[in-house]
């Protein structure tokens, strides 16, 4: 992208997060210079000075328009799976297309808490993580976020825990990094109906602080129980805290994608929280290009 194309996308990022002032940290001061007409540092001087809008344009209005001017080809179709397009990606879905990653599968003596197991639903479990004292989190958080959203779409967002607005409204994802995850899902062709959404941890750490180990050895088993029952087609971890928990593994976030990862036998991609991309926007184009990946995999998934 040339210099005009990404101070346009840098400038439309910040907008969309409410910010008023600027640090042009990706961009080089000569190719700004030259972008405002200056040849050099004098002629900069006397360069009379234009607006931010005159030097952008009209900003656009969603995630896709400044993906698009980035020269990404989002308007392509998703092939349908019956398509020629589809049996592409359907043979692709072998060794040769997609980089395997971690393999996580269930230990034989790793048995889910027998109460937990005997859960036959998905509303089940969200009644017993209303009750749930397996560790003490319920104690301090208002609400249980047990998950929300489809269970037949095929697709499983899974963050890392509730935020105070989740915690107030027992819903996972509406706060801010909420209404980003559901721009990144349209940017596929999903709404957040059409997905099942849930952390690993139910309940919400006090002032967003880190789960503690203990807290995810309790609360695991339920999300264990949400895949083996909604059993969707791909799993998509946001943040290297989903990631490595459910990967059971150490590495960062810029090792993990790129990668298909088995969960317990149900693919698993790994892209960046949407609270990550709301600090550093350059992650944005990653992480589509990470829930494209997914997207071809439950497109290449057959239909159930
Ligand atoms: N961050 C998460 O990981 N999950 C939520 O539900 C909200 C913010």
């Amino acid at each position: 992208m040339d210099a005009r194309g990404l101070l346009r996308r840098y400038i439309e990022q910040r907008r969309e997060l409410g910010e008023t002032e600027l640090v042009l940290d990706t961009l080089k001061v000569e190719e700004v210079m030259r972008l405002l007409g200056a040849a050099g540092r004098r002629a900069a001087a006397v360069e009379p000075r234009r607006s931010v809008r005159e030097l952008v344009g009209e900003p656009s209005e969603d995630w896709r328009a400044s993906l698009r001017d980035a020269g990404v080809n989002v308007d392509a179709p998703i092939p349908e799976p019956n398509s020629d397009l589809a049996a592409t990606h359907a043979e692709r879905t072998d060794e040769m297309a997609f980089k395997q990653g971690i393999v996580v599968a269930p230990a034989e003596a790793e048995l889910l808490p027998s109460a937990i197991e005997k859960l036959d639903s998905v509303e089940a479990i969200a009644k017993a993580v209303k009750r749930c004292t397996r560790c003490s989190l319920y104690e301090t958080a208002t609400n249980p976020v047990p998950g929300e959203g489809s269970t037949k779409s095929g697709l499983v967002c899974v963050g890392e825990a509730p935020g105070a607005k989740e915690d107030e409204t027992g819903r996972p994802f509406v706060g801010q990094a909420g209404q980003l995850l559901t721009k990144i899902l349209a940017a596929i062709d999903l709404t957040r109906e059409q997905v099942f959404i849930c952390n690993v941890l139910k309940h919400r750490p006090p002032g967003n602080r880190n789960p503690r180990p203990e807290e995810v050895e309790a609360c695991s088993p339920y999300l264990i129980r949400q895949l083996e029952l909604i059993k969707p087609k791909v799993i998509v971890a946001f943040g290297t805290f989903a990631a490595q928990t459910l990967l059971n593994t150490k590495a960062p976030i810029g090792q993990l994608r790129g990668l298909v990862h088995q969960y317990h036998g149900i693919p698993l991609v790994v892209t960046y929280h949407p609270a990550a991309l709301l600090r550093n926007p350059a992650w944005k184009r990653p992480t589509w290009e990470d829930v494209k990946l997914a997207r071809r995999i439950l497109d290449s998934s057959p239909r159930s």
